[in-house]
């Protein structure tokens, strides 16, 4: 898919942006000193794809400083030509989803649109926690799977009240009997959730070996990708995972409510890499980690396209600095394949395709043509 026209409004450091793209393959590069709006600009696309933030903790910080509400609207070619706007306004609190002009809900809005992004900040999801890693997750499988979404957002919910009890229970206020129901719930959300992480895991697994293998240059590595649940099992024996979840709920009850916490379920689980059977995290070099994250965000762009049937719009920020001219190389080329946008301070890693790219400058809340 190819995103033709974004118009944007208070959004970030932009009061007003409106430009238009070719919808064909190819590279845009947004060219630009520090903090002249060059991820906002990002930021914006991929909200239109899936409207949580990769970097903001809350809508309010989206807003242009001093204004009331933001807004995106995008117009993008897939099989046909269509139109999303995302907006939020702070006083009194509004937020709206539309599709050619219509108003529709959030789990309408999902799985329109699809765009990847990669920022050099991502590495966190290979050496940062836990909470890095299940959001990666949520995101591809939520720009992909309406229900998926739905079933993470029921699940918190449950979560947060089931939680609530526990405590409660804690403080003799609420018997345990009550966490019957809450339980039952927890189970059917957690193997709807795991079931179809673990669906994108074995994806995962068949796919990244050997793409890190080809951006290594060295197929003697051996790669090995694990989804980690906390009820332990054996990745087979998955059949049994509700009765499985249900005796370490028994088994757990009184730390559970001890704590007050649920130690169970998607919110807990994890995945891990492994290079020749060492963790990568721990082991491998930043480099290293590098070419697993320029992996793993290929690996998203093929489940992407082989879910939806169109290629993701890519958008990369400021991630050639960080690789060697060989890695920068690959990249380059595999990004010609699809519409991407680049950001970047450095226009010379991009000398040698003068001609075949676009540039836009960058500059005082303006993103304009260059060349
Ligand atoms: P760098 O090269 O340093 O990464 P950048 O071009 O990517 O820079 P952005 O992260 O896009 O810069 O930010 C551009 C500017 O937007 C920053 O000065 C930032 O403070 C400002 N900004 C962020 N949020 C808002 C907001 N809600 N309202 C107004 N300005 C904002
Ligand atoms: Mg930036």
């Amino acid at each position: 898919m190819y995103l033709q026209k974004l118009e944007l409004e208070n959004f970030r450091n932009y009061p007003k942006l409106d430009i238009k793209f070719e919808a064909k393959p190819g590279i845009f590069i947004l060219l630009g000193e520090n903090a002249q709006g060059k991820t906002n600009f990002l930021e914006s696309i991929f909200l239109l794809s899936f409207p949580r933030s990769f970097r903001a903790k809350t809508q309010r910080e989206l807003i242009k400083f001093s204004e009331n509400y933001y807004t995106i609207k995008g117009q993008y070619k897939a099989e046909k030509s269509l139109s999303l706007k995302i907006g939020y306004q702070q006083k009194p609190v509004k937020r709206s989803y539309q599709k050619n002009d219509v108003q529709i809900q959030l789990k309408e809005y999902l799985t329109n649109f699809q765009s990847v992004i990669f920022t050099p900040e991502d590495i966190e999801i290979i050496s940062g926690a836990p909470s890095d890693r299940r959001r990666l997750i949520d995101t591809i499988l939520s720009q992909t799977d309406r229900e998926y979404f739905e079933d993470l957002v029921g699940f918190t919910r449950i979560l947060k009240q089931r939680n609530a009890l526990l405590k409660k229970i804690k403080g003799h206020f609420a018997k345990i009997d009550e966490l019957k129901y809450w339980d039952d719930e927890l189970i059917r959300l957690t193997i709807a959730v795991t079931e179809k992480r673990k669906k994108f895991f074995k994806y995962v697994a068949e796919n990244l070996p050997r793409l890190y293998q080809d951006l290594a240059d060295d197929h003697s590595e051996q790669i090995h990708v694990e989804y980690n649940y906390t009820a332990k099992t054996k990745e087979d024996h998955f059949d049994d995972y509700p009765t499985t979840v249900r005796a370490y709920l028994e088994d757990e009850r009184k730390r559970e409510i001890e704590i007050g916490h649920t130690i169970v379920g998607p919110h807990r689980d994890d995945f891990s890499l492994k290079l020749n059977d060492r963790p990568v995290a721990n082991y491998c070099s930043r480099g290293e980690k590098r070419t697993f994250m320029l992996a793993l965000k290929i690996v998203e762009m093929q489940y992407l396209e082989e879910v939806t049937g169109q290629r993701p719009v890519l958008l990369l920020d400021d991630v050639f600095s960080e690789l060697d001219p060989q890695r920068r190389m690959k990249l380059i080329e595999l990004a010609k394949e699809y519409q991407t946008f680049i950001s970047t301070v450095e226009e010379s890693y991009f000398a040698d395709y003068k001609g075949k790219i676009r540039l836009f400058k960058v500059e005082k809340n303006e993103v304009l043509p260059y060349n």
